[in-house]
C-alpha cells in the first residue's frame, strides 16, 4: 500500500480498520485533556473496561458466599483457571491440556527447569542469546550455579556478529551444533525485548532437538503479538507474562505450556503440589499425589482467582478477536509507522536507525536516535507519547493492535517533528 503522512490518510486508515471499535475496549491514560499515544503495550498493555468488572464480581462473591464461592461462585474457584487455558491455548498454539496459568514468569522458568534443565555427564550446558533479559540471565546462572557449574563454562551465548542489531539464525544454528555433545537446554527469548526481533522460533526448536537438548522459550515478548505454534513446534516447554501484549494487568499470572508427549511422563520430575492432584479427589486430602492429566500438573498452589479475573476480561477480547486479526492489524500499523518515521526523517536534520530486522519483526520497532538525547524522549513524554527509553540512545515503540490507531501513528509524527526542530 502507498502511505501518506497526512491526518486525512490515517483517518481513511482508522476508518477502514476492523479493529477499531476495540479501541472503546480499552481505558486510556489522559495527557493535556487527550488520550495518550501509547507506545508501551510491550512493558504493561492497558487496562480493559470491563476488567473492574471482573475483578468486582469475585470480590461481590467473596462478600456474599465466603468460602462456598470455591464451588458456589459465578465463576467457581476452584477451577476458575480452566476459563483461561481454553482461551489461551488457541493464542499459544497448542492443546488445551498443554497450557496453564500460575505464579509469574520467571518463577514457573525455574519451576520448569526442575523439570527441563537436569544436566548430567557431558550434557550440562545452556544456550542462549547475549544480553537476554536480566531476569533470565539472573536465572540460568542461579540454576547453573545451583547444580554445581561455572556460569562463564555452562551458558553458552549467541552474539550478534559485529556491526549487527540482530541475531543471524544460522549463527544460533551453527552454536547448537558446535555444542551438540554438551548442551542440556537450549532456552531463549522468543521476542528479544530490546531490539524486538523475533527469533526463527520453528528452526531453532527443531535444531536443539535434533541436538539431544530440550528446548523452551520465553514469551514474554511474543504471547499475544506474535503467531506461535509451540504443539507443531514441538517445543518442549515455554512460559510467558500476561501483562504485556495480554492486558491482564501488573505483575499479574503467567502462562506455562508443556509438550503433551511430557505430561505423563515418569521420567520428567517436577515440584508438586494439591493443584496439580485430580481435581476430582483433590478435596479427599489423600497422602498420594494424584497428578492432572494436563499442565496443570505443575500447579502448585491454589489459584489466584483476584488476579486471573482480569487476566480473562483480556482473554476474552483475544477469544473475540483471534490472533490472525490482530497480526494482519499489526503488521500494517506497524509499516505506517516506519514509513511515518522515515519521511520525518527527511524533514528534519536527524537520522532515525530502525534496528529492528524487517524479516523478523512484531509489534516493535526500536529506533536508535542518532544525534538525539534524552531530552527529546522527554519532550515526547511530556507532550502525551508513552514510549521507553533504552541506553545508550534507543526508544522502542510498540503500536499494540488492539488499541493503537493509525492517526496516532500521525500525531506522533508530528510531536516527534516538533521536538526536534524546537530543541534545534
Ligand atoms: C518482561 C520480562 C520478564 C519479566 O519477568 P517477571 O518474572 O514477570 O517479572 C522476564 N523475561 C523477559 C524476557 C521479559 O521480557
Amino acid at each position: 500500500m502507498d502511505f501518506k503522512n497526512t491526518e486525512a490518510f490515517a483517518l481513511k486508515l482508522d476508518a477502514a480498520d476492523p479493529l477499531q471499535k476495540y479501541r472503546e475496549t480499552f481505558h486510556f491514560p489522559q495527557v493535556n485533556g487527550s488520550d495518550v499515544i501509547y507506545f508501551t503495550g510491550n512493558s504493561l498493555g492497558l487496562q480493559p473496561k470491563n476488567a473492574a468488572h471482573f475483578v468486582e464480581e469475585i470480590m461481590k462473591d467473596w462478600r456474599e458466599l465466603a468460602v462456598e464461592g470455591h464451588f458456589y461462585a459465578e465463576k467457581p474457584w476452584w477451577d476458575y483457571h480452566e476459563r483461561l487455558t481454553e482461551k489461551l491455548a488457541p493464542v499459544v498454539g497448542a492443546r488445551e491440556r498443554e497450557v496453564t496459568v500460575m505464579n509469574t514468569l520467571t518463577v514457573n522458568l525455574h519451576l520448569l527447569m526442575v523439570s527441563f534443565y537436569r544436566p548430567a555427564g557431558k550434557r550440562y550446558k545452556i544456550l542462549c542469546e547475549e544480553k537476554a533479559f536480566p531476569s533470565d540471565q539472573y536465572m540460568l546462572q542461579s540454576q547453573v550455579r545451583f547444580h554445581g557449574y561455572a556460569p562463564e563454562d555452562a551458558i553458552v551465548e549467541v552474539a550478534k556478529r559485529p556491526g549487527e542489531h540482530h541475531w543471524r539464525t544460522e549463527d544460533i544454528l551453527e552454536a547448537i551444533e558446535k555444542h551438540k555433545e554438551e548442551l542440556a537446554l537450549v532456552l531463549m527469548g522468543g521476542v528479544n525485548y530490546y531490539n524486538g526481533q523475533v527469533l526463527d522460533m520453528a528452526e531453532i526448536t527443531k535444531a536443539g532437538k535434533a541436538a539431544g537438548a530440550f528446548v523452551g522459550w520465553d514469551l514474554a515478548h511474543a504471547a499475544g503479538n506474535v503467531k506461535l505454534e509451540l504443539h507443531d513446534w514441538e517445543v518442549d516447554f515455554a512460559s510467558w507474562c500476561s501483562y504485556k501484549y495480554m492486558n491482564s494487568g501488573p505483575g499479574n499470572a503467567s502462562g506455562v505450556f508443556i509438550a503433551e508427549k511430557h505430561l505423563n511422563d515418569p521420567d520428567i520430575p517436577r515440584f508438586e503440589g494439591w493443584w496439580g492432584t485430580k481435581k476430582e479427589t483433590r478435596f479427599l486430602m489423600q497422602p498420594r499425589f494424584d497428578p492432572m492429566d494436563s499442565a496443570d500438573a505443575w500447579q502448585i498452589s491454589n489459584a489466584p482467582v483476584l488476579a486471573l479475573a482480569p487476566y480473562l476480561a483480556s482473554l476474552e477480547l483475544f477469544e473475540a478477536v483471534g490472533m490472525d486479526a490482530l497480526i494482519a492489524k499489526r503488521d500494517q500499523i506497524v509499516a505506517y509507522l516506519e514509513f511515518i518515521l522515515r519521511e520525518i526523517d527527511k524533514e528534519v536534520e536527524s537520522s532515525f536507525e530502525v534496528i529492528t530486522p524487517a524479516h523478523a519483526r512484531g509489534c516493535q520497532l526500536s529506533v536508535f536516535l542518532h544525534g538525539e538525547g534524552k531530552s527529546l524522549f522527554d519532550y515526547l513524554m511530556k507532550n502525551g507519547v508513552i514510549t521507553d527509553w533504552r541506553e545508550p540512545n534507543v526508544i522502542r515503540l510498540a503500536p499494540a493492535p488492539f488499541y493503537c490507531s493509525y492517526s496516532d501513528m500521525y500525531r506522533f509524527g508530528q510531536i516527534l517533528k516538533k521536538g526536534i526542530l524546537e530543541k534545534a
